[in-house]
Parts: structure tokens; C-alpha cells; sequence
């Protein structure tokens, strides 16, 4: 098929070209003197992206699930009980897999396009006076409903509850594209996993621990044995691994971590705020709601988007991938049918974000919802003209009078003039 497919699912995301190269090696000795000097400073430069300072980062050949496990099995024992909201299918199979594991859960239903209900959490940990409840466990961006929790609200209601519980968070499609601040908000797990923010194929588990979870792991008696973050721990002091590792992979974060840094996390997240503002807008314009009942929960990284009674989202979706080459997210378990989900996050600039735009448009005209084709893009593109930065580098090696002038909305002169390399566009983005 000619021309690329437009990935928009939230997750996996798009894989850009230097990450491609970067993973296309031959394979090597993973026990080489040379090995640890690719794998310290991945483990070093991944607590910039959790933001810690005092935490332990890990990488597992794994996905996001092997990353609840890992968290769970090295810190609890069978039976223990923990706190968990329920508000979406992610946050339901956090809690299905801690069941699983043997643990007991109260669970607090919470409608889906709510976030994490903050005051029942405080009111459940205080009403705990024996402190039987040993984690709280959140979704910090719940992709099934295009919901973002305050995380920092959640670390505030345990600390009103005086309460000493762990808390544990998934923030699978949330890290390295929404801002995350581990020590901040005093979280214990971060879990986490490389085909959503980090823009890598699915494959690695990535986690962050707090000193005071590790701490944790002598008494916790769940079984675990690739999980075992003992055997981790030991391994990677040297710069290795208790078994073979997924060696192209890490490659791959190891650009992917670069390219990061080389953007500024901050750029990512405003980068991302932008691009979703723009989906919003056109959201808006097709007349359409979010699933996320309140401005406060919308997530940056995915919109999931209600669609009309007497439309069956999964045909938009169908329609949109045979006819546009456009694979966009349906809606899961409680939400099927009922939702459509365009997913914004990683490699992603307006241009990509608008070309899904229009395909979501014609597929939602195709199977019947009763929207102007154009409106939705349109929407997106006065704001994003509104709030476009003139890359800045491009702008400066422009000829003077083609230069955009500052407050300039269009910044029109800035793009056409040369300095197009691909650091002057990084550094230009969101700024
Ligand atoms: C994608 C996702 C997961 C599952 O991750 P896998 O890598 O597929 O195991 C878990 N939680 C959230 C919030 C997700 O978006």
C-alpha cells in the first residue's frame, strides 16, 4: 500500500526513523566489558524521566502488565490488602492481576470518565486505623477513557489520612509524554512500558521504585521469579542482567532517551498539551463530547471520543482502517461501541495529528455520524495557527524580512527560510 499507515491508537505509537536505525544492529555478547556502558546510563538518564533523584529504575524484557506484576510481587505478600479505584479497563486489570496474585482488593467503583475520586481514597485509608491497607494502586492516565488522575492529589490524601501505604502507579501511557514527578509526589512504584511515550516497539517493562518499596522486598512473600527485582538489582549494579535482555531494544531507548532529552521533557508535555487542544477543538466542532466527564481529567495523550446513540463506534473504526489506511482505538469492555479514541502521543507533530483528523472525519461520515466534513479539522487548525512558535532556528536563519516577528501568529516567513535540520525542528517544538 502506498504511503504510510496512520497509527493512532494509543499505543503502540509511532516508531520514528532514528529509532528504527538505532535498533537494526547485529546481536552481541550481552555479557561483553562492553555491555555496562550501554546499560548505566540508560538506568541513570530513565530517573530524569520518572523524575527521582533517590528511586531505582529497572528494565525488563516485558510490557506494561509484567510491570504491575514486578511492582506488586516484590513489595507484597499473599492476602495483604490494597485500595483500588476502578474507573476503566486498565485500572480494572491492575486490580484483576493483584487479585490474581493473591491479594485482596477493595475496590472503589467510580465511573468511568472520572479520575481517581481523591476524597474516597483519603476517606477509606482513615477509616484504615490498623493500617491493614498496604498500597494504593491508580491508573495515572486511564487510556481506555482518555482520563488523567492528579497524582499529586492522590500522594495528598494519603498523607491526610496520615496513612503509611505504598502507592503504586500505572502510568503506561502517561511517562516520557505527561508530566511526572516521582519524588514530588512521593510515588513508590511507577510502572511503565517502551510502545507509548517512548516511541519503541512494545517489548520492555520499564519501572521506577521508591528506596522505601526495595525496602519492602525482604518481607513481601509473593512468589516471583523473572520478576524478582533481588536478581535485578544484583545484575545491574554491574551493568548487566540476570538473563539475556532484549538487546536491540535497548538500543532503541537509548535513542529514544536521547531524543528526549534533546527536545526538553518540558517541550514534550507542552508539545503534547498542544496536540490534544487541537483534537479537543475539533471534538468540539463535530459537535461531539469526551468520555472524560470533567476539562480537569482530559488526558494529553489520548481523547476518547463519545459517538452519537444509534452509532456503533467500532464501524467508524472499521471504515477508517480499510477505506483511509487509518487504525484509530475502540473503545473496550464497558466502552465498546460507544467511543472512538484517537491517541496523540509520542512521535507526533500537527500535521500527522490533522491528516488523522480528516480520516476520523470521512470514517465517521461513512458510517453515518452527521458531521461537516472539514469542521473538525478546521477547528484544529485556526488553533493551532493561533498558538504556533516559529521554529525558532528556521526563523533565525531566515533573510530578515521574511522573518516572523514576535506575537506573529502565522510565523509563515519563519518556516520558509533554511536551517532544516532536524535539531533546529526538535528544539522548536512546543517552545
Ligand atoms: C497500554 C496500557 C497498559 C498495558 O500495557 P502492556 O504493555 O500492553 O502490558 C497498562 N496500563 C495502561 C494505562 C495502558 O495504557
Amino acid at each position: 500500500m502506498p504511503g504510510r499507515n496512520f497509527l493512532f491508537v494509543p499505543g503502540p505509537s509511532n516508531v520514528p526513523d532514528r529509532i528504527l536505525r538505532a535498533m537494526h544492529r547485529p546481536m552481541e555478547d550481552h555479557r561483553s566489558s562492553a555491555f555496562p556502558g550501554l546499560i548505566r546510563p540508560i538506568l541513570e538518564d530513565l530517573n530524569r524521566v520518572f523524575a527521582t533523584t533517590s528511586g531505582q529504575a529497572f528494565v525488563f524484557p516485558a510490557t506494561g502488565t509484567g510491570m504491575w506484576e514486578t511492582a506488586l510481587v516484590n513489595t507484597l505478600s499473599p492476602g495483604d490488602r490494597v485500595l483500588a479505584p476502578r474507573y476503566g479497563q486498565f485500572s480494572h486489570l491492575f486490580i484483576d492481576c493483584a487479585q490474581r496474585l493473591g491479594l485482596t482488593v477493595d475496590v472503589l467503583q467510580t465511573p468511568w470518565g472520572e479520575g481517581a475520586p481523591l476524597e474516597q481514597i483519603e476517606a477509606a485509608l482513615t477509616a484504615d486505623q490498623q493500617h491493614a491497607i498496604k498500597g494504593v494502586l491508580v491508573v495515572h492516565n486511564e487510556t481506555s477513557t482518555g482520563v488523567t488522575s492528579d497524582i499529586a492529589g492522590v500522594r495528598k490524601a494519603i498523607d491526610a489520612a496520615g496513612h503509611p501505604a505504598l502507592l503504586y502507579v500505572d502510568s503506561v501511557s502517561g511517562l516520557a509524554s505527561l508530566p511526572f514527578e516521582m519524588d514530588a509526589w512521593g510515588v513508590d512504584a511507577a510502572i511503565t512500558g517502551s510502545q507509548k511515550g517512548f516511541m519503541l516497539p512494545p517489548g520492555l517493562g520499564i519501572l521506577g521504585m521508591s528506596q522505601r518499596a526495595l525496602a519492602k522486598r525482604d518481607q513481601a512473600k509473593c512468589a516471583r521469579v523473572f520478576f524478582d527485582l533481588g536478581d535485578m538489582r544484583k545484575a545491574n549494579a554491574t551493568g548487566y542482567f540476570p538473563y539475556t535482555p532484549s538487546i536491540p531494544l535497548l538500543y532503541g531507548l537509548r535513542e529514544s532517551l536521547d531524543m528526549l532529552f534533546e527536545e526538553g521533557l518540558p517541550q514534550v508535555y507542552a508539545r503534547h498539551h498542544r496536540l490534544a487542544e487541537g483534537c479537543r477543538r475539533a471534538v468540539a466542532a463535530w459537535g461531539l463530547t469526551l468520555c472524560a466527564k470533567q476539562p480537569k481529567w482530559n488526558s494529553d495523550t489520548v481523547s476518547a471520543i463519545m459517538v452519537p446513540t444509534g452509532i456503533n463506534g467500532a464501524d467508524v473504526i472499521d471504515v477508517a482502517f480499510r477505506r483511509y489506511n487509518l487504525a484509530l482505538g475502540a473503545g473496550l469492555s464497558e466502552m465498546a461501541g460507544k467511543l472512538l479514541r484517537i491517541g496523540h502521543l509520542g512521535d507526533l507533530n500537527e500535521l500527522m495529528l490533522l491528516g488523522a483528523l480528516a480520516g476520523a472525519e470521512m470514517a465517521m461520515r461513512d458510517a453515518g455520524v452527521k458531521v461537516a466534513l472539514g469542521a473538525g479539522v478546521a477547528a484544529a487548525q485556526e488553533y493551532f495557527r493561533s498558538t504556533a512558535a516559529p521554529l525558532p532556528a528556521r526563523d533565525a536563519a531566515a533573510p530578515p524580512e521574511t522573518r516572523a516577528r514576535p506575537g506573529s501568529a502565522t510565523g509563515s516567513g519563519g518556516r520558509s527560510g533554511g536551517g532544516d535540520t532536524p535539531a533546529a525542528r526538535k528544539t522548536a517544538i512546543g517552545a
